[in-house]
């Protein structure tokens, strides 16, 4: 039984689809589908509310966004009951990525959004002191968000904070697989105190997405695929609206000669195996040095085997949430088997659990196949054994993919030097994927992991139109460059060109 699935509706009435978990195949609700022109309804009420919002003063924003996090904690538990029904989770995991990390990243813009976002001066160029530059941000209007099933909650809102702080209003379209976490978002911010229409949560599919974008939005922030972030990438060009595209990985772990082991071994299956490995940042191939290679496989084997995978809520790792995933990896899998992989754990469905893949641990792979190249989105580990670091690089930047990756090294100096060489968009040295919870670290991906960042103050002012006011500061009768442009004038203004870039005055006032 499919997890998402068209119920049968009068022609011409609106779709619907059935949700249920996808650990237990029970049904969790029906969604109807937001068509095209309830979407474009939908943005035109959020440009109505956003005039409003825009008008407040930015603190008075952020004193909201403290009320939406007082609601967070109030309602976490049951939040988290509804997201693990949907996604099939542990509560650890539910709470640290979807409650903890929305709880961080409103906190943390909360606090710092007036500061980032205020006037400011900034120092003009010398031939233009005469000059007051004044820095302001304006909003852009209504964001369209599109957020993936693999963190429902967290990556609707996580987006949605920033953008209703710079003063937007906010769309967000979740993915036909999670529907109800993202609907929570809406509930939460109307129960804050937000004003109407200011956050809309419309459920759908991509039809729905592909309408979100076509509906007057000022920018998309998106997160999923590679192949859906392109033709999000290609609507956006046709209606010249920003886009930030965050999209696949296909990360590598670096074990050097000098790694300490046992943290390696440990931090590889947190890597590999967290939200059973449906983690964008998520290690999906590992490269150890060969001096150290037997010690850390088995390290990581011994880990593996102990890993609790079920669905009671304390589990380690659990079920795929996306049930199709599972087509996709036994795919990998079975081109890597084929073509001489040496699978040391796991390696195939479960045979007792609806929906799970077993933790899988396996060597002898090698970049011909899938589950070397390709987004496995899964709890799979495979490790292939280089002869140094070296080579560890060339392979880890032989990738379509560049989200981030990690680096093992007792050396900092060292680790340091090889994380400058991988081509990623951040890199962890002897830690996995936390430049995605630390919210001073720009988040975005190069390659094809996507472009432009989730995090920090440059996602802040991503929602944001930056408006230089120039200001004179002198209130002369006229200036030089305007009219009448007379000989004097060129010949006064040429020998100031001439001195001034042609001597050391350029270096000293430039
Ligand atoms: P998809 O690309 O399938 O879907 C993402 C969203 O886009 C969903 O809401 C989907 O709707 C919607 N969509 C589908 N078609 C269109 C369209 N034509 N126009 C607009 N929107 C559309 O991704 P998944 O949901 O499968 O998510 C998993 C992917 O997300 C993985 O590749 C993962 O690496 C990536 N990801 C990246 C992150 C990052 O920060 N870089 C973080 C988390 C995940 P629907 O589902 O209803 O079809």
């Amino acid at each position: 039984m499919a997890i998402v699935e068209a119920i049968k509706t009068a022609k011409n009435a609106p779709r619907k689809l059935r949700i249920s978990n996808p650990a237990t195949l029970e049904e969790i609700g029906v969604i109807t589908v937001t068509d095209a022109e309830a979407t474009k309804a939908a943005v035109r009420r959020a440009r109505e509310a956003q005039r409003e919002w825009a008008q407040r003063p930015i603190k008075e924003r952020c004193r909201l966004m403290y009320r939406a996090l007082d609601v967070l904690m109030k309602n976490q538990d049951e939040y988290m009951e509804l997201i693990i029904k949907e996604t099939g989770r542990g509560r650890a995991e539910t709470l640290m990525m979807e409650i903890l990390a929305a709880a961080d990243t409103m906190a943390w813009f909360a606090k710092r959004g007036p500061k980032e976002l205020a006037d400011r001066r900034v120092a003009t160029p010398t031939i233009l002191k005469a000059k007051k530059l004044i820095q302001t941000y304006k909003p852009l209007g209504v964001v369209g968000i599109i957020a993936p099933w693999n963190g429902p909650f967290v990556m609707g809102i996580s987006p949605a904070i920033p953008a209703l702080i710079a003063g937007n209003a906010v769309v967000i379209k979740p993915s036909e697989v999670t529907p109800f976490s993202g609907m929570l978002i809406q509930d939460l911010f109307a129960e804050a105190g937000f004003p109407n229409d200011l956050l809309q949560v419309l459920p759908g599919d991509g039809e729905t997405g592909a309408a979100l974008i076509d509906a007057g939005v000022n920018k998309i922030s998106f997160t999923g695929s590679t192949a859906t972030g392109r033709k999000v990438a290609a609507a956006c060009g046709q209606n010249l609206i920003p886009c930030t595209l965050e999209l696949g990985g296909k990360d590598a772990m670096i074990v050097c000669a000098d790694a300490n082991l046992e943290r390696a071994a440990a931090g590889a299956l947190a890597a590999s195996m967290f939200n059973t490995g449906q983690f964008c940042c998520a290690t999906e191939r590992c490269y150890v040095v060969e001096s150290v290679a037997e010690e850390f496989i088995s390290l990581v084997v011994e880990k593996a085997r102990e890993l609790r995978q079920g669905t009671d809520g304390d589990q380690d790792i659990s079920v795929m949430i996306w049930p199709k995933q599972l087509e996709i990896i036994q795919d990998h899998m079975d081109d890597a088997v084929q073509k001489g992989a040496t699978v040391l754990v796991g390696g195939r469905q479960h045979p007792d659990l609806n929906g799970a893949w077993e933790p899988t641990v396996l060597t002898n792979v090698t970049h011909s196949m899938k589950i070397m190249t390709e987004e496995s989105f899964g709890p799979i580990l495979p490790i292939m054994i280089v002869p140094d670091q070296h080579a560890a690089v060339q392979l880890a930047n032989d990738s379509k993919y560049g989200l981030s990756g990690t680096v093992w090294s007792r050396s900092e100096k060292n680790a340091i030097a090889v994380a400058k060489q991988v081509e990623t968009g951040s890199v962890c040295i002897n830690e996995t994927a936390l430049t995605f919870g630390v919210h001073n670290a720009p988040f975005g991906g190069v390659k094809d992991s996507g472009m432009g960042y989730v995090h920090g103050p440059d996602a802040l002012k991503s929602f944001c139109q930056p408006v230089p006011l120039i200001v004179d500061r002198l209130g002369m009768k006229t200036e030089q460059n305007w009219y009448p442009l007379t000989a004097d004038k060129f010949e006064g203004m040429q020998k100031f060109v001439k001195v001034f870039y042609g001597s050391v005055l350029r270096k000293v006032f430039g």
